[in-house]
Formats: C-alpha cells, sequence, structure tokens
C-alpha cells in the first residue's frame, strides 16, 4: 500500500510551497487509496517552535489535508515529532557506527578547508581523510581530546533513481562527499533522521520539491546501507515536485509576502480557493479546465503528469480562482464563512443578534455574487449594519451631485409603500425620464448619499433594506 508523509519543519510561518508539497502527497496518497503519516521534523531545537507548529497543524486542519496517523492523532509508528524520537535515532546510529557504512571522523572544518586548498581541489565537503584511521592515527586523535562524528561512506560508483517526476537522475558518487550522520555530542543530524524515519514508518514515496534533490543521492545511499541492515524495508520511490518561482523568475521565498499559507486564510480565501490555485503549480486536470474540487483532483492525480518544470506564483490567478470557487458556493454557505470576518470587522454583534442575522440572511444575496474573498463582505455590508450615529460617507459630493440627491429625496419622501420595485420607479421616474440624467451620473450620487460610497450593493434593493427613515435620513445628512 502506499504510504507518503507530510513532514514539514515548524521554522517560522508555513509557506504556499510547502502546502502544494503536502497537496500532492495528499492527491497521490488518495487517488491509491493509500495512507498519509504526519511526522513533525523538528530536530532543529534553535529554529523550531511552538508557534509555528500550531500554525501549521491549524493550516492543514483549515484547508482539509487529513492525515492517518501522525502528530495530534498517533499511530503505530510514533512518536511523530523528531524531538521526541531521539532514542531511536542513537540506536541506528550505533548499529550504522558497528557497520562499514560510516566512520568515525576526527576532523575539524578548518582541517578539511586547509587540505582542500592544499590540494587546490574545488570539491566541497569531506574529503575523506578519516576514511582508513590508522589506530596510531585515532589514537593521537582522542589523545588530543577530540571526539568524532559518525561520518557516512558514500559507496563508489554512481547512483541512479528514477524520479517520479522526472524520470531518469544519475549522480556520479565521486562528486557527493561523505556526510556527518551526528554531531560530536553524539546528537543525530538532519541527514540521518529524515530517512531514518521514512524507513521506519514505512514510507513507499517521498514527494518532496526539487530544492532536496541534490540530498537524495546521499539518502538513497544511506537507505541502501539501512535496508542492507534491515532497519528498512525497501528505498521509497523519490519524486521532485518542481520549484514555486516569484517575482522576476526567483524562486518564491519567505521574503515575499505572497509565499506564507496563512495570509490568504486572513484575507478571506477559501481553503478550495487555496488549494485550486496551489494544485495549478505543477499539474492539470485538462489542457482547458483551471476550476476543480479536491475530490476530482484527488480522482484524477497521477504523479506522472506532474510537469518537472517551475511553476510561476500568480496572485491574480490565485485571486481569480479564489472567485470562481466563490462562485460555487450556495449563499447561505458564504454567509456561514463570512461570519467570523463580518463579526471581526464589527459590521455585525458577536455573538449575532437576532436583528444582525435576519439583516444578513436579506443582505448576503446582494453581494455574494460580487465577492471574491469573503473578508470583502464586510466593507459592501457595513453602512447596512452601522448605527447613524456612525455612519460616515467616505466619498464627497459635489454641489451637482447634491443637486441630484435632493431630486431623489423628494422622489422617495413620499412613497407610499417602501419596496425595491417603488424606490426603482420612483427614482428612475424622477432622476432619468424626467431630469433627462444618465443613469450612471443619476444613481452614484445616491448611492454615495445612502451607502457612503461609489461602490455598494444594488442600489434600490440597499434602500429598501436599509428601511425609508434611514434612507431619507441619509440622503438628508448628505445635503446638509
Ligand atoms: N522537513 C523538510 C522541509 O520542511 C522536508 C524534507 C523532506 O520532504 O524530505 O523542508
Amino acid at each position: 500500500p502506499v504510504r507518503v508523509r507530510f513532514c514539514p519543519s515548524p521554522t517560522g510561518s508555513p509557506h504556499v510551497g510547502l502546502v502544494r508539497t503536502a497537496l500532492f502527497n495528499w492527491a497521490f496518497a488518495r487517488h491509491h487509496g493509500g495512507q498519509i503519516v504526519f511526522r513533525m521534523e523538528d530536530t532543529d531545537r534553535e529554529r523550531s517552535t511552538q508557534e509555528s507548529y500550531d500554525a501549521i497543524v491549524d493550516l492543514w486542519r483549515w484547508l482539509g489535508l487529513d492525515w492517518d496517523e501522525g502528530i495530534e492523532v498517533g499511530g503505530p509508528h510514533g512518536p511523530y515529532k523528531q524531538s521526541e524520537r531521539g532514542d531511536i535515532y542513537r540506536d541506528v546510529l550505533a548499529r550504522l557506527r558497528d557497520s562499514s557504512y560510516s566512520y568515525d571522523c576526527f576532523c575539524t572544518n578548518d582541517e578539511v578547508t586547509a587540505r582542500r586548498q592544499a590540494s587546490g581541489s574545488k570539491m566541497q565537503g569531506y574529503d575523506g581523510f578519516c576514511r582508513e584511521l590508522s589506530d596510531e592515527q585515532r589514537a593521537a586523535f582522542e589523545a588530543d581530546g577530540r571526539s568524532p562524528i559518525v561520518r557516512f561512506r558514500m559507496p563508489d560508483g554512481s547512483i541512479t533513481w528514477n524520479d517520479a517526476v522526472r524520470g531518469d537522475i544519475t549522480f556520479e558518487t565521486e562528486n557527493v562527499p561523505d556526510f556527518a550522520l551526528s554531531r560530536a555530542n553524539g546528537d543525530p543530524l538532519y541527514t540521518l533522521v529524515n530517512p531514518v524515519d521514512d524507513a521506519l514508518m514505512g514510507i513507499t514515496h517521498v514527494l518532496r520539491g526539487e530544492d532536496l534533490l541534490s540530498s537524495t543521492p546521499r539518502q538513497l545511499a544511506l537507505f541502501e546501507a539501512l535496508v542492507a541492515l534491515g532497519i528498512a524495508r525497501e528505498v521509497p520511490i523519490y519524486g521532485h515536485l518542481p520549484y514555486v518561482m516569484g517575482q522576476g523568475n526567483k524562486k518564491l521565498s519567505k521574503r515575499d509576502p505572497e509565499a506564507h499559507a496563512l495570509a490568504y486564510r486572513e484575507q478571506g480565501f477559501l481553503p478550495e480557493g487555496l488549494l485550486n490555485y496551489l494544485a495549478l503549480l505543477g499539474w492539470a486536470i485538462a489542457a482547458d479546465r483551471d476550476i476543480f474540487s479536491m475530490q476530482e483532483m484527488l480522482e484524477a492525480f497521477d504523479i506522472q503528469d506532474v510537469n518537472p518544470n517551475p511553476a510561476r506564483f500568480d496572485l491574480k490567478k490565485a485571486e481569480a480562482i479564489n472567485a470562481s470557487q466563490m462562485r460555487l458556493l450556495s449563499v447561505e454557505d458564504i454567509t456561514h464563512r463570512a461570519l467570523p470576518f463580518l463579526k471581526e470587522a464589527g459590521v455585525v454583534s458577536d455573538p449575532v443578534s437576532d436583528a444582525d442575522a435576519q439583516l444578513l440572511e436579506l443582505a448576503m444575496p446582494l453581494v455574494a455574487e460580487r465577492i471574491n474573498k469573503l473578508t470583502e463582505a464586510a466593507p459592501m455590508l457595513d453602512f447596512l449594519f452601522v448605527d447613524e450615529a456612525d455612519f460616515v460617507r467616505t466619498d464627497e459630493l459635489d454641489d451637482t451631485a447634491k443637486g441630484v440627491v435632493k431630486a431623489a429625496h423628494d422622489a422617495v419622501v413620499g412613497l407610499d409603500t417602501w419596496s425595491t420595485a417603488a424606490i426603482d420607479e420612483a427614482l428612475r421616474g424622477k432622476l432619468i425620464d424626467e431630469l433627462g440624467l444618465k443613469p450612471r451620473l443619476a444613481f452614484a450620487p445616491v448611492r454615495i448619499a445612502v451607502s457612503g460610497k461609489k461602490v455598494s450593493p444594488p442600489l434600490f434593493e440597499s434602500m429598501e433594506l436599509l428601511g425609508r427613515d434611514r434612507s431619507i435620513a441619509r440622503l438628508r445628512s448628505a445635503l446638509g
């Protein structure tokens, strides 16, 4: 059975590239009826924070990227936080140390650099000095008070794997230096723990970002050793997802504001919208189709269809996709999802009063079709909910506009019934038919008078909802 993993490092605010990687793992696993393991790669104690951990869990839950075992839910291969797996790593490290797959290394970085310079070699990384230490050399280092690190012995020859996204990739191991598995104090390093966890958690497919591709030959070599030592069952299939590029064809980095996944939620994106957009970074459901549900994605997803070329992140497109996903929701659903934003903006009371709930139910149909993000409801609707004393016009009316408002006031002030149809008829009759104004010039000043701004939900409906007294009061106050 397919087993994949989510394995973010809880350092800082989660990046959209991380979410894209998780999404592709999710779609792949769910397509194959497989399982997803969620492990937290918090080995870097200095940079890992609880805040980042919480943000990641919260984000995954909001997105609906569910997992079968791992942090928060448990399972048979725990613990699922690397910071709690020290004993496991130490045990594996001891077994590697007893084998010929690794060796003790006493060199300092300065010594390695000095030897590289002396030999005129351009190679980076370790030069293999400690590979075959004699007993005397070892004794001399120890007498010097040095404690060794454990270093992996890269095999000779080449390493080839069939990348699930890129096809065959070969590295000559002479270009891949022996690498450290532990620190001198015995702490295991990330180069060790990531493959060890994949081995012990039975991961069958490692789908991850292209930025990790250069570490794959080392991990594969280590995996072979783990298989030979009976620690791993088999080497997983690796697949490297394309880079996500930002402005100016540079990799989208943490410094780019659009890289922060949480910001989309705060800005009122739907999880469906964000996921739909991120799915397009390297994948397509069909050449002529951009909008789809996650159910449709998981049914159609084939890792072989992922495009290995860098994908460009385009905020405008993300917003357009989100807008299209909004159009697929019912008004009730949009109302429900917009409610936290309306509360936060102070448009409705918290908890929502019956009066606010009733007005919202009537008002939301006017804007549901027009908003592209959930946050856009509040500034469109606030004029309906605000107390008259707090009502402000953000747009100005000049004398001509005030003339129009006066005429509008006179047209509606005596209406028998206060309804959309009656307001419509009265205003059109007066401003268009009688005064001969163009619709845009006729209704814009009225809109500003009653809603306070140039853009609002449909005017006549808005005036009906606002009610006679408040509408008339606002038309009057606009004249003053
Ligand atoms: N924890 C790593 C990261 O967040 C992922 C490593 C992997 O997928 O193998 O970059």
